[in-house]
């Protein structure tokens, strides 16, 4: 049977994962091999939040739950979100959804009409051009530079635009752990109202920065009209398997984007969104101790980097990753990666991974216990040191 266009087309170009999955082949075959590949804690979703999914199911609530949310933890979300930006916001500003990634694949079908393009920058969370696609709408990548620190030039942007209707940025940035600074979000909504675009802001990483601090762009003047957030319990309480996210937007936004949720999603189950209500109220502690191994883990981290000169780390501000630039090896990341991984059986993904920009990088994830990392950054650095004095480009 002939599928569609459409579910066919979705992605296509090389998705640059080759490392990945081989990684996990040799894994399969018995080798051990150290992962900093995907963005997954090393702990798994706390007790204290299990006990109130627990509470929740066996007291009945595993029917069909409310569409848009459950209307406490709709409140919540707002209330922690005005408490966040200052933005007022109610539970009719809100849907739950299963996920970050249901929340981006609603907001472009919101944003975008078959045809019209999406903007997305580059380097990118591996999902999004296919996301957009799903959407209906046509991905185009805008590259930022490792010379900028991977921060988006609005002009550059500008440059690109003609087509398109919306915006998507993610700051605290995966895969570079970039958090965008006050000057190129002001730039950015400032293009954002002079095209009349919708930005998708991606901001499922929003409890983990480093440096700096987050601003979320809905607070910026007059952007709570043309901005969807997207927020996600997956990376601020390690509950990546719970699958629930929101969207925060204009009201007449959300109540199409509940029409949409009726008609595909049907809602996120109800004893996952009381145990996502529990996790919120549960208060900073709770974020804290999630993100306290990503802490440690930088620290190391930076300490190991600035005992030698041929790996420049990309500032790490945010998120659970780091983007070393290794472009003094003489390698592209992939190649690097490749060769890591065959010599030492450590794997990190190339940058390539990511989209052109990040070419000539690699993207570490800090989710191997804190032992286990530093030595395996140790040997990294050695290995990209032995590199560059073959390659005699350090
Ligand atoms: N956005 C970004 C930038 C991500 O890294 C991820 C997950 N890795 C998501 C969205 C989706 O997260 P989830 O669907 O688990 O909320």
């Amino acid at each position: 049977m002939k599928l569609s266009h459409h579910i066919t087309h979705l992605t296509g170009d090389s998705d640059g994962w080759d490392v990945f999955y081989r990684a996990r082949r040799m894994i399969r075959d018995g080798h051990e091999v150290t992962e900093l590949t995907i963005g997954e804690h090393d702990i798994r979703t706390d007790l204290s939040i299990l006990a109130a999914m627990d509470v929740s199911a066996r007291g009945g609530h595993t029917g069909y739950a409310m569409v848009p949310g459950t209307d406490s933890l709709r409140d919540t979300v707002a209330a922690r979100v005005q408490a966040r930006t200052g933005v007022p916001t109610t539970r009719d500003n809100v849907l739950i959804t299963p996920g970050g990634q249901a929340a981006l694949f609603a907001a472009h079908t919101a944003a975008c009409d078959p045809g019209d393009v999406g903007l997305f920058m580059d380097p990118y969370y591996a999902t999004y051009p296919g996301t957009i696609r799903a959407a209906g709408a046509q991905a185009r990548a805008i590259q930022t530079r490792a010379e900028d620190s991977f921060q988006p030039r609005a002009g550059l942007i500008e440059e690109q635009a003609a087509g398109a209707v919306s915006l998507l940025i993610n700051s605290p940035n995966n895969p570079t752990g970039v958090v965008y600074s006050a000057q190129t979000l002001s730039d950015i909504a400032g293009l954002c109202q002079r095209r009349n675009f919708w930005l998708i802001s991606d901001e499922v990483y929003d409890t983990q920065v480093w440096e700096g601090s987050h601003i979320s762009p809905r607070s910026l003047p007059g952007m709570d009209q043309q901005t969807l957030v997207v927020g996600s319990m997956s990376k601020s309480h390690a509950m990546t398997g719970s699958r629930c996210g929101w969207i925060v937007g204009p009201e007449t936004a959300i109540e199409h984007l509940i029409n949409l949720a009726t008609h595909t999603t049907y809602g996120v189950p109800g004893f996952i969104q009381d145990a996502a209500e529990f996790a919120l109220n549960a208060g900073t502690a709770l974020e804290d101790k999630i993100s306290a191994p990503f802490i440690r883990r930088r620290a190391i981290a930076i300490d190991i980097l600035s005992r030698q000169h041929v790996i420049h780390l990309v500032p790490a501000q945010g998120a659970m990753y780091l983007m070393l630039d290794i472009r003094a090896t003489g390698l592209s990341g992939e190649a690097f990666a490749n060769a890591l991984l065959d010599t030492h059986a450590i794997a990190v993904m190339p940058g390539e991974s990511f989209g052109r920009s990040a070419a000539g990088h690699i993207r570490v994830a800090m989710t191997v216990e804190d032992e286990k990392f530093a030595a395996s950054l140790g040997i990294l650095c050695d290995f990209a040191a032995g590199l560059a004095q073959k390659s005699g480009a350090a």
